[in-house]
């Protein structure tokens, strides 16, 4: 479809406040989102993220601000005229209708031609895997052949932009799985610019080019998956994304304390009084033989141990008082091998894989 698709659009917004009540749904908000770009709003439950889909989309109007799609200005500009394909967690599928008359009515709506209709229809069934399924009711499909139809109906005009409120919410696991791979490679071959909303961390990183941070109606960070898990920015970040233990860090001079030990670490530390290092659990080893100059060795004791199938959870203490969990994965039969409760450990962090960051709540 790529062929006929007209250019994507690159989306900006500036300083978008959006009040219910002496609630900040949006609170200031600025975001460039680049021409063709796959961008993900991620943040928990009430933090705005719905509300800024629906500023993109023309339902909701905020109180102050600029949005541009390109450089057209859209803030006054209806819905309709937005040209934007949209889709929804509960499909918003009309279910009376058939699949064919699901997906070519925004088309009918804007006048296409019947012959065209049919085409177009038929075009976007095949993009979506559904090719030959255009006569069928939609109370006869799957939750995820719905979600199919959907999507269709949002991409057979062409918009140059495409946003999603929680699509795959309403799949079982394993079919969301697949269908994230599946929405990614539709992106790749459609082009189009994508915005899209969830939760769901683990669905943000998989999918996304970019992640825009979303908490208390503010961007705490946009940066791509992997920036965004190595190196968060503040501790709403650090925290939301992936598992993390905290240790408060002492700086006298220029050395950093944390856990009882003097802290090796390749990080940029930030300004301010106030630090806490933040530790992925399986990016922590059990030490075995002597550490290189690179690793932080924190001696503990181990409190618990948590058999997970593919992986292990070791929880232990330091000698600080402050506890922490290493994830490792479980090969053969190695979980018999970890040491039990009560056992001293010794942990290693490398100098690359501390992160430092300002000690307060974003
Ligand atoms: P999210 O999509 O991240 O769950 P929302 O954008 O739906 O969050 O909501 C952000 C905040 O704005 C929440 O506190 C929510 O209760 C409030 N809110 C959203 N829509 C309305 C509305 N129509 N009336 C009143 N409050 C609303």
């Amino acid at each position: 479809m790529s062929d006929t698709n007209k250019d994507a659009l690159p989306i900006t917004v500036r300083n978008v406040t959006k009040t219910y009540g002496n609630v900040y749904a949006l609170d200031d908000v600025s975001l460039d989102v680049k021409s063709g770009e796959f961008l993900t709003l991620l943040g928990p439950s009430g933090s705005g993220k719905t509300t800024l889909l629906m500023v993109l989309a023309g339902f909701t109007r905020p109180d102050c601000g600029s949005l541009k799609f390109g450089d057209e200005e859209m803030i006054r500009k209806p819905p309709h005229l937005r040209d934007v394909g949209m889709v929804f967690q509960n499909y918003a599928l009309f279910p009376h209708m058939t699949v064919e008359g699901n997906v070519g009515y925004p088309l009918r709506l804007r006048g296409v031609s019947k012959q065209d209709v049919a085409t177009r229809v038929e075009r976007a069934l095949d993009t979506v895997q559904l090719g030959g399924y255009g006569g069928r009711r939609i109370t006869e499909l799957s939750g995820g052949q719905k979600q199919r139809v959907a999507l269709a109906r949002s991409i057979v005009f062409e918009p140059r932009i495409l946003l999603m409120d929680e699509p795959l919410s309403a799949l079982d696991k394993k079919l969301r799985d697949r269908m994230q791979i599946e929405l990614r490679h539709l992106h790749e071959q459609l082009g189009m610019t994508t915005v899209y909303v969830t939760h769901d961390q683990r669905e943000a990183l998989t999918m996304s080019d970019r992640v825009a941070v979303v908490n208390h109606g503010r961007i705490m960070q946009l940066a791509g998956p992997q920036e965004l898990y190595d190196r968060p920015e503040n501790k709403f970040v650090a925290d939301f994304i992936g598992d993390s233990n905290f240790l408060s860090v002492t700086r006298e001079g220029g050395t950093l304390t944390a856990g009882g030990v003097k802290l090796r670490t390749s990080c940029n530390v930030p300004e301010g009084d106030s630090l806490a290092l933040m530790l992925r659990p399986e990016r922590i080893h059990l030490l075995e033989d002597a550490a290189d100059d690179e690793t932080n060795v924190f001696d503990a004791t181990v409190t618990e141990v948590v058999y997970q199938g593919e992986s292990f959870l070791l929880y232990a203490k330091l000698s600080d008082g402050s506890e922490v969990a290493v994830r490792g994965a479980i090969r053969a039969d190695t979980f018999a091998g970890l040491p039990r409760a009560g056992a001293p450990v010794r942990l290693g962090l490398a100098a690359a894989d501390t992160v430092l960051i300002a000690d307060r709540e974003g």
